[in-house]
């Protein structure tokens, strides 16, 4: 298989949240400069004297980008690619509450990455005349390295892992729904959200805790071509909202929350591992099996694959370790 050189194929854009009300309330102090022009953001230590440390991204974003901003240089040029028939991934990495839901889905009225999505594959269609669509979704999660289908009624059951030559690293009985439009994948995405929650509740869990995966699946046939036997170009995006990236150890977890943690830790540093690998040319070895989440993402890392990471931070002055430890993540990224 060609590839293209892996440092063009991975992205890694940082996105740094505003205050929120409740630290404003309590007069925290924003430590966090994100420079547009130099691609850069910078942290000031809290501590006097200390010397401010500066990264440099693909792309930054601060309180004031909008997600159309970061739809738009971050996601569209995946999703383009997906409709050119090549597997992308986009990951939102970062601290809990510092906004990976809020890109990737969005708030009222803020429509995130997965929406814009669609809307951008339907659109597509719509003015692609001479092409027929097929555009299928499916909706998981893993918790504790293990795959629930987010989507099917059950959505307690555990799923497997296969692999076979015709469909590579896939999942074995994961629901798929053919859609059509943007009311069907409004409806998905709630029923997704809803079995994370009530799937959460029943298990004791808590989602912070999970990687979520949304995977749309698209494939087109030119109208001439439509007949059987006729080459198909298939693409496949991936939307993936990754766990909580914040060290557990801090919060005094005991017991299987402990092991859930270190799990969910390791699985984290499964996927830096991946990604430096794909970045450095002088890997050879890519180490997908290490996790559930590396392998069930095999095909669409890697190879003639695009991904963005986008890292999330938080501004305040209280999250500077936090958002140390996640811009260095981001950092060994690129
Ligand atoms: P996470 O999924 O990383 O735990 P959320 O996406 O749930 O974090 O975000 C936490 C809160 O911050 C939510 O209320 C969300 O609406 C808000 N928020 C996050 N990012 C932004 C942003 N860029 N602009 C405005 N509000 C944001
Ligand atoms: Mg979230």
């Amino acid at each position: 298989m060609a590839t293209t050189k892996a440092t063009e194929c991975v992205k890694v854009v940082v996105r740094c949240r505003p205050l929120s009300g409740a630290e404003r309330a309590e007069q925290r102090r924003s430590i966090v400069a994100v420079d547009h022009n130099e691609h850069q953001v910078q942290v000031h230590p809290p501590t006097a004297g200390e010397e401010t440390k500066t990264f440099t991204f693909d792309q930054v974003y601060d309180g004031e980008s909008s997600q159309q901003d970061v739809y738009r240089e971050a996601a569209k040029p995946i999703v383009d690619a997906v409709l050119d028939g090549y597997n992308g991934t986009i990951f939102a990495y970062g601290q809990t509450g510092c906004g990976k839901t809020y890109t990737m889905e969005g708030s009222d009225g803020n429509k995130g990455v997965i929406p814009n999505a669609f809307q951008h594959i339907f659109a597509d269609i719509a003015n692609g005349g001479a092409r027929e669509y097929l555009v299928r979704a499916s909706y998981l999660e893993i918790y504790n390295e293990d795959i629930r289908d987010l989507l099917a009624a059950t959505s307690q059951h555990r799923l497997q892992l296969k692999e076979s030559a015709d469909r590579g690293v896939h999942v074995r009985g994961l629901m798929q729904f053919v859609v059509k439009d943007m009311a069907e994948i409004s409806s998905i995405l709630q029923v997704g959200q809803k079995n994370r929650s009530v799937g959460a509740t029943l298990m004791n869990q808590e989602s912070s805790r999970s990687h979520s995966i949304f995977s749309i699946t698209v494939e087109t046939a030119t109208r001439s071509q439509s007949a059987p036997g006729a080459p198909i170009r298939v693409g496949k995006l991936n939307l993936v909202d990754l766990a909580g990236s914040e060290r557990q150890s801090k919060t005094g977890a005991t017991g299987d929350r402990l092991k859930e943690a270190t799990k969910i830790n390791l699985s984290l540093s499964a996927l830096g591992n991946v990604i430096s690998a794909l970045v450095d040319p002088r890997s050879s070895h890519i180490p997908y099996r290490d996790s559930k989440l590396t392998r069930l993402l095999q095909d669409s890392l890697g190879g003639n694959t695009k991904t963005v990471m986008i890292a999330h931070v938080g501004p305040a002055d209280y999250n500077f370790e936090e958002t140390l430890s996640t811009l260095r993540y981001a950092n060994r990224a690129k």
